[in-house]
């Protein structure tokens, strides 16, 4: 388990922080679904589902950083850091649908025709 090193605190795991950001996460979803409940407003109700996008990948970082910090074994003499790639892998394809949907709203805001 890292615990020491360039950028980290001494003290704790990288894991420690993974579950610092999911219990962020949580809370943030929680907060906007309530905040949803409260008002009916669709907009934090999207807010909230977009959110749920984070928490997915804060779980997906507790997994990876869990399965990084095994020792080497038989099968991987070189250790299992690389398995934070998926971490990387996974918030980069949450994020892209939104980015899609972003772009094609974008781009149909600037085809509409100008009609001055
Ligand atoms: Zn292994």
């Amino acid at each position: 388990m890292a615990t020491d090193g360039p950028g980290k605190a001494p003290g704790h795991s990288t894991r420690f922080y993974a579950v610092v950001s999911i219990a962020a996460a949580l809370a943030t979803v929680g907060l906007k679904a309530a905040a949803y409940l409260l008002t009916g407003s669709v907009g934090l109700l999207s807010d909230a589902a977009e959110s749920s996008a984070n928490l997915i990948a804060a779980v997906g970082a507790f997994w990876a950083l869990s399965a990084a910090a095994r020792p080497p074994d038989e099968e991987h003499a070189l250790g299992h850091t690389k398995a934070e790639f998926f971490s990387s892998a996974l918030k980069g394809a949450l994020a892209w649908p939104r980015r899609r949907s972003s772009w094609r709203r974008l781009s149909a805001a600037f085809s509409t025709p100008n009609r001055s």
